[in-house]
């Protein structure tokens, strides 16, 4: 864990109190889905190593389901709630995942937010685990300032989008993948290049996630 790591959970809690608490509420598509804990289980993934990704789908936490709601959980200037909007419209084209904004309510998937992370681009932490030991609810951080920073300057709007694409992956289920694998949006760090297939998941990626539900 990284020194912030701690104090962004506890951060999570306390203006999040839902994370925390056992909840019982009614999903898109009628897929109700009932919480019985109240297990508080962080999973920060701003690991450094890549991995070989044989493993089965999933390599990490899946999504509780395919019905994939998020929000703003602050307030985002137009270019960065753009850069979410775009992400959002990558996992919707995996065709069983249902992705969609919505105003930050009890059921909500995934929030968004800008935040500093000390020379990352990005986290994603699931912050309560649901039934079967899928991820119920978590939140995706995108260092905005240090992406903007990080040169090319003419690559910026790539790896803005790459790495929201990237966040959102491991929402539902995907680790790193290598570029020994194959190429896509699980690469870590800055795009070689403007090429969409580091913003788009390939048919094998999503045929792994289809397969799931
Ligand atoms: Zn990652
Ligand atoms: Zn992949």
């Amino acid at each position: 864990m990284l020194p912030w790591s701690h104090l962004l959970s506890t951060w999570l809690i306390r203006i999040h109190p839902e994370f925390s608490e056992g909840l019982t509420h009614t999903m898109p598509r009628s897929l109700k889905t009932i919480f019985l804990g109240a297990a508080m289980t962080s999973v920060l993934l701003l690991a450094t190593t890549p991995v070989a990704n044989a493993a089965p789908f999933p390599e990490l936490r899946m999504a509780d389901n395919y019905a994939h709601a998020w929000c703003f959980g602050e307030t985002l200037p137009k270019d960065q709630q753009d850069v979410i909007f775009y992400a959002s419209d990558r996992i919707d084209a995996i065709p069983i995942m249902d992705t969609y904004g919505q105003t930050c309510r009890s059921g909500t998937d995934v929030y968004f937010y800008d935040k500093d992370l000390d020379g990352l681009r990005g986290g994603y932490i699931c912050t309560t685990v649901g039934p079967n030991g899928r991820c119920a609810y978590g939140a995706i951080y995108i260092d905005f300032a240090y992406l903007d920073s990080d040169p090319p300057a003419s690559r910026v709007w790539h790896n803005r989008r790459k790495t929201a694409v990237h966040e959102f992956g491991h929402s539902i289920g995907f680790d790193h993948h290598s570029p020994g694998y194959h190429d896509c949006p699980m690469l870590q760090g800055r795009v070689p290049d403007d090429h969409y297939k580091w913003r788009y998941f390939p048919v094998h990626d999503a045929d792994h996630v289809n397969a799931a539900y």
